[in-house]
Formats: structure tokens, C-alpha cells, sequence
């Protein structure tokens, strides 16, 4: 299959799965993860109608955002971020999705220039410390932080699915961390949850952005 291909079958069961859950497919925002692959991927995605990638380390993101400096394409942070490096990540995207300590909120706001950056507080679903995102306990706490940060705007949550449980639990887990936050922040509408193995399961559970990579791009090269 070609990536055009490839692109259009998923874009008609997101809006498959929008219409199953009684939502409609303009409120979904899908983001096509192109991390490992190289610039030239993000310019094939651009001449089929792909504003929105994302990354997953700064060096990459930063590399390719240089690459491909003259497209309108929206660059999102996807990926457990180191606090040295947040100033770099601060100038190469639009929008961080993991944001998962204050130390890294604090980071970012410091590296702030004039825009107001995009950013998501996310929320690890699963037991494990070690996975990326704040405890589910903590995120209401992160959210105020952020929010006393006027270099930043706290656009929502972010999850990964756990690799052992049922994706609609774990996603309805955090929708209620959503909501709680949403009542902080009422602009703090984003959800961005979903990949290619449970993208359908995040959208019946209000997922707003999809973060999507080999069901679009095909396997990763090598390091993936
Ligand atoms: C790689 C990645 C994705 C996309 O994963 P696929 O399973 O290839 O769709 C989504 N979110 C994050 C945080 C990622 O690192």
C-alpha cells in the first residue's frame, strides 16, 4: 500500500469510529507520529494534507524542523523530555503533549521567548513509575502549575495506553482526569490519547488528538 493509501484508510476509520461514538470526525485532530523515519516523510505527509506531526526526541524533532523549515506543518512534542533540553524543544514545536513535572513546566516557561507555548499535562496510566506521565493523583496539582505559568497554555491531557489492560479502561481513566482538569481550566480541552493498536478505543472515549505512527508511515526504520 502506498502511504496515500495507507493515510485514507485510517482518516475513514477515525471517522468511522467518531461516527460509532456519536461524535464527528472534524473535532478530531490526528497527528501522524513520524519519529525514526526521515524529513522527507514529513514533506510526503504535507503534499497529502498533513499539518500535524509528531516526535518523539528533541534531536530528531529539531533536525527535521530544520529540514523541512518551509512548511506550515505543526510540530508536537510527544516524548519523555529531559529538563536541559527544554529550551530546544521549546523553539522546534508547537505543542508539548508530556509535560509530566512541574521541574519541566518550570524548564519551558524559562526558555519562553514570546509565543505562549501549547502543553498537556500527561497522566501514566499504568503502575509502573518508570513509564512517562505524572501520577494520576498528581495531574490536578501539575494543571494549576502550569496554569500559574503565563508562558504557557495548558491545552489538556496526553496518555499512553498500558501494554496489559484493556485500552477503554485505562482511556476512561483518563477522562475523568480530563474532566477534573477541564473544571481548572475550562480552554483545557485536549485529550490526545491513541495509537495505531487502540485508536478506536480513545475515541469512543473523547479522545481530540490522535497521536497515530506505523499504521500511517509503515514500520520504522531500524531503531524502531
Ligand atoms: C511512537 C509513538 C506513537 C505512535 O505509535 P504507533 O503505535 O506507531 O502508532 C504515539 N505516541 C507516542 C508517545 C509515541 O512515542
Amino acid at each position: 500500500m502506498t502511504l496515500a493509501a495507507r493515510l485514507s484508510a485510517i482518516d475513514e476509520k477515525i471517522a468511522d469510529s467518531a461516527r460509532q461514538a456519536g461524535r464527528t470526525p472534524e473535532e478530531i485532530t490526528r497527528i501522524v507520529v513520524t519519529k525514526f523515519h526521515p524529513a522527507q516523510l514529513v514533506r510526503d505527509l504535507h503534499a497529502l494534507g498533513v499539518r500535524d506531526v509528531g516526535e518523539n526526541r528533541q534531536q530528531e524533532l529539531t533536525a527535521k524542523r530544520a529540514e523541512a523549515w518551509d512548511l506550515d506543518t505543526r510540530w508536537h512534542f510527544v516524548g519523555q523530555a529531559q529538563t536541559n533540553k527544554a529550551a530546544a524543544i521549546r523553539r522546534a514545536a508547537e505543542a508539548v503533549h508530556s509535560v509530566d513535572r512541574m521541574r519541566l513546566a518550570d524548564a519551558l516557561h524559562r526558555a519562553a521567548e514570546h509565543d505562549v507555548l501549547d502543553v498537556l499535562v500527561q497522566v501514566n496510566l499504568t503502575q509502573d513509575a518508570g513509564r512517562g506521565g505524572t501520577a494520576l493523583s498528581d495531574a490536578e496539582e501539575l494543571a494549576e502549575h502550569v496554569l500559574s505559568l503565563d508562558s504557557l497554555r495548558l491545552r489538556g491531557v496526553m496518555a499512553v495506553a498500558p501494554l496489559d489492560e484493556e485500552p477503554a479502561a485505562a482511556f476512561a481513566r483518563l477522562r475523568t482526569v480530563a474532566d477534573g482538569i477541564r473544571r481548572l481550566a475550562p480552554e483545557a480541552t485536549w485529550i490526545s490519547a491513541g495509537m495505531t493498536g487502540d485508536f478506536t478505543e480513545a475515541i469512543a472515549a473523547d479522545a481530540t488528538h490522535l497521536r497515530i505512527g506505523t499504521a500511517i508511515t509503515g514500520p520504522r526504520p531500524d531503531r524502531g
